[in-house]
């Protein structure tokens, strides 16, 4: 049998999408593949019918026990022999199957990767042949994704334990260089054929919005779309669990995830999502990799995640049925302070720690730029449109006035220029402001001929066009903790009448909201702060902050 016509007969679809058809076909005329499409592009069938053409058991190893069944249950309902190895069944399940496989009744096993190197799956895969390894979402096996998983290293040791080397396709959603680097690496593919689809989902709606009271926002967004599905994210398990009371107490139909909630807990909240006995999940970056829930129509980011990669796959979970959708990133200052924290708490070499930094920056340019959302999105997975304007992001959809700020960028980027490009947002807009700022007089900036000459605008609002002027790259921010403002070459043409810049006119932000707001930061950097002391000195928090308990520290994590 041919691909097109397993295609027609198990699986009922017509044709194949982009990028499935060539990598089956590579995988079938022997060689490794690596499959780089975006969620809900279709991987699974990339290995799925190979396996159907091979002699043998294909393995295909994933890291989402709770899809393994679906999938494994679809298969069946198509006629094809398939089962699955995890930590959810019993020993004698487990031993069963073993047998079923050793017996040679399935085309395909899917199996979990901390099951690959036990002596009961050792002792039977050297005893059948298994042609072809297929490593879904292959980007757990890097430690510069997201979602690493440690299990995922053993998958090599496990390789080099088969008699024959089997063909090896590594499929996953992430498309970053580095991580694409890494699967190669590691799982040392032999001269793969590389397939990246395209990135687009024309489905989806972009947008950002920024200087907004969020709550507000948000309930009134969920009062306008009251019978859709949505995934609402969070950054933290303490921001989920109030937000979650918050809704439920107002009447919403709401679920909760996060990493602090027990198995059994989490497992009974994501099924009352996933078969819509409730319409609203809210949760922190621990839900969803793999979740196909079709009918998710709009995923809101509360708080604003650590990179562009990670947005998308988590954005990217709206509209998998190809109806539109929404996703939406509510902005706001405190998270980029937030997700500093995050970065500042974890232990990391200091060459990881920067390109973290860079890729946090690169979020916030995001969230600041007026260009096309989606360009800038599908530009940072490397493709090129031939296109400026999606007419579907909230950024083409805006009509608002601009504004000649030409004058303004001016003044800002010769502050720069006289600072020596040795000095932070805050720093820069003080000088401009004529702030009398203790650090800012020590300094002797008042003595700089740009000090004062933006004295028309509060330092926020500086601030604000400093940002929006890095988002549009005439400006550059160094990476790390204390980021300096760089110029670049787009700044010489500014400063030489070369180029004329043009921004709208923000929202301004309620201003004792926002007050609030920077009184809840500072609590909880402090929490935060506490729990770094703790962990550099390798003490329990509670013995050196007795008032903080263990678990209530553990809510300021993801
Ligand atoms: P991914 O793993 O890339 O996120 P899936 O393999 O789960 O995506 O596929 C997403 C959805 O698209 C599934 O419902 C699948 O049945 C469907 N699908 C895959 N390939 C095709 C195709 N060629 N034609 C129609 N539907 C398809
Ligand atoms: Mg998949
Ligand atoms: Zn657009």
């Amino acid at each position: 049998m041919n691909p097109n016509r397993i295609l027609k007969e198990y699986f009922g679809y017509e044709s194949f999408r982009k990028g499935q058809y060539e990598l089956i076909e590579a995988i079938v005329r022997g060689q490794d593949v690596l499959g780089i499409m975006p969620t809900s592009g279709g991987k699974s069938l990339c290995y799925q019918i190979p396996a159907l053409l091979m002699e043998g058991v294909t393995l295909v190893i994933s890291p989402l026990i709770s899809l393994m069944k679906d999938q494994v249950d679809a298969l069946r309902e198509s006629g094809i022999s398939a089962t699955y190895l995890n930590s959810t069944l019993t020993v004698q399940e487990q031993r069963t199957r073993l047998e079923e496989i050793r017996n040679g009744e399935y085309k395909l096993v899917y199996i979990a990767p901390e099951r690959l190197n036990t002596v009961d799956f050792l002792n039977i895969v050297t005893d059948i042949s298994i042609p072809f390894v297929a490593i879904d979402e292959s980007h757990c096996i890097s430690q510069w994704g997201h979602d690493f998983r440690p299990s995922y290293k053993e998958i090599p040791r496990f390789i080099r334990r088969l008699n024959q080397r089997p063909l090896l396709g590594a499929f996953t959603a992430t498309a970053t260089e580095e991580i694409i680097t890494d699967i190669k690496e590691i799982l040392k593919l032999d001269r793969p054929l590389e397939i990246i689809t395209g990135f687009d989902r024309p489905n989806l709606y972009f947008g950002v919005e920024k200087g907004i009271d969020k709550k507000k926002y948000l309930l009134n967004y969920l009062k306008n779309h009251s019978d859709q599905s949505g995934i609402i994210y969070c950054a933290t398990r303490k921001e989920v669990e109030s937000l979650a009371k918050e809704l439920r107490d107002k009447g919403f139909s709401v679920s909760m995830y996060h990493g602090g909630m027990g198995n059994e807990e989490r497992k009974e909240s994501q099924d009352a999502f996933l078969y819509d006995q409730s319409l609203i999940m809210i949760a922190t970056n621990a839900f969803g990799m793999g979740i196909d829930k079709s009918n998710v129509r709009f995923v809101i980011h509360f708080n604003m995640p650590k990179n562009i990669e990670a947005y998308y796959q988590e954005a990217g979970r709206a509209g998998r049925d190809g109806e539109n959708s929404e996703c939406i990133l509510l902005f706001s200052p405190q998270d980029v302070v937030k997700q500093k924290y995050l970065i500042e708490i974890t232990d990391m070499q200091q060459e990881r720690e920067q390109m973290v930094y860079k890729n946090l920056q690169t979020l916030v340019d995001y969230c600041h730029t007026h260009d096309c959302l989606r360009k800038r999105l599908l530009e940072y997975f490397g493709e090129n449109t031939d296109w400026e304007q999606c007419g579907k992001c909230s950024n083409c959809l805006d009509h608002r006035e601009k504004k000649n700020i030409t004058l303004e960028a001016k003044k800002i980027l010769s502050c720069v220029y006289r600072m020596k490009e040795s000095f932070g947002v805050t720093m820069v807009a003080n000088v401009l402001n004529g702030s009398k700022n203790k650090k800012v007089l020590e300094l002797g900036f008042q003595n700089l001929s740009t000090y004062g000459i933006m004295d028309d605008y509060t330092t926020k609002d500086i601030q604000q066009i400093i940002l929006f002027l890095v988002a549009e790259g005439y400006l550059a921010m160094t990476e790390g903790k204390y980021p300096v403002v760089k110029l670049t070459p787009q700044s010489v043409a500014v400063l030489k009448g070369k180029e004329e810049i043009f921004k709208r006119e923000d929202i301004n932000e309620i201003e004792n909201q926002t007050e609030r707001a920077v009184h809840e930061t500072l609590l909880k950097d402090l929490k935060a702060l506490r729990m770094k002391i703790a962990l550099e000195k390798h003490v329990p928090p509670y013995v050196i902050f007795p008032d903080t308990t263990l678990k209530e520290m553990a809510m300021y994590l993801p």
